[in-house]
């Protein structure tokens, strides 16, 4: 098979062209290794089998008549389950959305069916994209490839297990307040979020509105250059995006980092794990070696961003979700669960159908957060809370203003860790939401300031028997994206 070689996404398409495997044939591999291997790790939630032959043989009959063909075209991938295709299940991992079938293509998947790409599937994730571990879905947990009693990371679990476990060659994730760059990390691949409005939301079920952006996952940086060309520009379908020049990130790529500003937090490296310590102390020293600059840099406010993104994301989930109540979207439960005609006889009210298909519809991580959403918007507490937690936002994006600025000496990147440890048990965390939300530390800034972020992994941690992948992340300036994937394929391929 030639599957059993990892291949990029540049060298299947010389293949494709080449005529030394179709694009059919490519998506059969894929499938066998996805049976294979997907009973254990369970990336998937749902295999679209019938479309990807259907568009694995309209890249072959393309190839068949001499036809050009571009650089994604019958390149197979995942989507993450929130993100919708047309008339295939989108359950978010969910069980309110079980039976849901999208009516419509999201944008980034109207895009990445006009590049010929071919999906294998949708792919397991947090209920709703709340949590960093993929336990949190409905369905049951995602494991790591890399140790099937770990965690893959979160929200997009099921997408960076994919790529990992070379089940498929891209994939994409959603990323509120780290759900791609810190799965990525923790399997081992490369996980963008790009700046928040470069990708339109059109199609993505929402959590949180102003931080949620699509990004890819892929194993090299190249890989995922090419889907975010093919993903990014504005939509007049998602007010948010920005308008911006269509763009080939890939030829950004000039493995260059000479005079490169990258800017370094002391707190944060100064309080990590000695392990972690090292591999960060081993990322700098590269970058060095390869010509760039590094420069102490502080971030006064940003330990403040995980706070005010548990206050900010759960208000805007409170809103967003208010529409799965079993009339407007979602399962109805009147006669399932609970009797259709209760006790006294009479049939539900309105109010007993909206309450009982959200009492049964939801998992416990969706309903705290609905809690504290509400609680944290409602009068009396709104400027306590929620209205602060936004003053606290623009210090933190002015924080980012100021360490970028050129003309103050200003750095072209920030260097942090993507997370603290390498993935955890399955299990671990679970009993203690604040010990899951602490995974965030690093990740949730970028997602509070709107900037671009990367995780680039750096090597592996020894833990118990097990050698586990850990990454850092790098920031970059808001639409700067073409930095971010020079300095991270720089690092790459040194
Ligand atoms: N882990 C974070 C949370 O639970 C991030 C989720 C995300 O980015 N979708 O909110």
């Amino acid at each position: 098979m030639l599957h059993d070689k990892c291949f990029m996404i540049r060298e299947l398409h010389e293949k494709l062209i080449n005529k030394e495997i179709s694009a059919v044939k490519l998506a059969e591999d894929y499938f066998a290794v996805i049976e294979k291997k997907d009973k254990e790790i369970f990336a998937y939630l749902t295999l679209t089998k019938e479309l990807a032959l259907e568009q694995a043989k309209k890249v072959d009959e393309k190839i068949a008549r001499g036809e050009s063909i571009g650089i994604l075209e019958g390149i197979p991938g995942a989507i993450k389950d929130n993100i919708l295709i047309k008339n295939i299940r989108a359950t978010a991992s969910s069980k309110i959305l079980d039976n849901y079938i999208a009516p419509y293509d999201a944008t980034v998947i109207k895009k990445l069916k006009d590049s010929g790409a071919v999906f294998l599937g949708k792919t397991n994730l947090d209920e709703f994209a709340m949590g960093s571990s993929t336990e949190n879905s409905a369905y049951g947990p995602t494991k790591n490839p890399h140790d099937l009693e770990r965690v893959p990371g979160g929200s997009s679990g099921g997408s960076a297990a994919a790529v990992a476990g070379d089940m498929a060659v891209w994939a994409l994730g959603t990323d509120t307040g780290g759900s791609i760059r810190q799965p990525a990390a923790l399997c081992g691949v490369m996980g963008l979020k790009p700046t928040y409005g470069r990708i339109s939301r059109y199609g993505a079920i929402a959590m949180g509105s102003s931080l949620d952006q699509i990004g890819p996952i892929a194993k090299t940086v190249e890989d995922v250059a090419i889907v975010l060309s093919a993903i990014a520009g504005e939509d007049k379908m998602d007010a948010t995006s920005a308008r911006s020049a269509d763009k080939k990130y890939e030829d950004y790529l000039t493995g260059e980092v000479k005079g490169l500003k990258i800017g370094v937090v002391k707190e944060y490296l100064e309080n990590l794990n000695p392990e972690m310590k090292e591999k960060m102390e081993e990322v700098i020293e590269k970058f060095k070696k390869m010509g760039a600059e590094i420069k102490e840099v502080e971030l006064p406010f940003a330990k403040y961003s995980l706070p005010a993104y548990y206050i900010i994301m759960p208000c805007e989930i409170s809103s967003n979700l208010a529409r799965y109540d079993g009339i407007k979207y979602g399962m109805r439960i009147d006669d399932q669960e609970t009797s259709k005609v209760k006790a006294d006889g009479l049939p539900k009210t309105l109010l007993e159908t909206y309450l009982d298909s959200r009492k049964y519809g939801l998992g416990s991580e969706v309903k705290r957060r609905i809690m504290l959403g509400t609680y944290a918007l409602s009068s009396g507490y709104y400027e306590a809370y929620y209205l602060r937690a936004q003053k606290v936002r623009t210090l933190i994006k002015k924080d980012f203003e100021k360490v970028f600025n050129p003309s103050a000496d200003g750095v072209d990147l920030i260097l942090t860790p993507t997370t603290t440890t390498p993935a955890f048990k399955i299990g671990e965390k679970t009993e203690d939401p604040l010990k899951m939300y602490l995974e965030d530390i690093f990740t949730v800034t970028a997602n509070i300031s709107g900037v671009p972020a990367i995780s680039i992994p750096c090597g592996k941690i020894k833990v118990d028997n097990s050698e586990m992948p850990v990454g850092f992340q790098l920031m970059g300036k808001w639409f700067d994206e073409e930095n971010l994937l020079r300095a991270a394929h720089a690092f790459e391929i040194m």
